[in-house]
């Protein structure tokens, strides 16, 4: 993936419909409950957005934006974007960020 200009990262980070925190967790979230196979759709990212009283659809269009048209979709392509975004070297975990890069 081309890296994100610094004026399109400032962008991007404006318009984030959810919180760094939120993504890591949904992330983790994500990465549990594919043990069980993707179906193909968004089946768990919203179960983890209603679970946290997170509104949906603009955070289902954004996923959509970035390439993350289905559970595992959002784990590869938008765990991609997001570390790019907040600028996570190859190899290295996105993590919170209360736990420090
Ligand atoms: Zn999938």
């Amino acid at each position: 993936m081309k890296k994100l200009e610094d004026e399109s990262v400032k962008m991007e980070l404006a318009r984030l419909p959810l919180t760094r925190d939120h993504l890591v967790d949904l992330f983790d979230y994500l990465d549990e409950a594919l043990s069980e196979g993707c179906d193909h759709k968004l089946t768990k990212t919203k179960e983890f957005l209603n679970s946290k009283g997170l509104s949906d659809s603009p955070i289902i269009n954004w996923l959509y934006a970035k390439g993350g048209g289905c559970d595992c979709e959002v784990l590869n392509n938008v765990e991609d974007f997001c570390m790019d975004l907040f600028g996570v070297k190859n190899g290295d975990r996105l993590t919170r960020s209360d736990e420090g890069q």
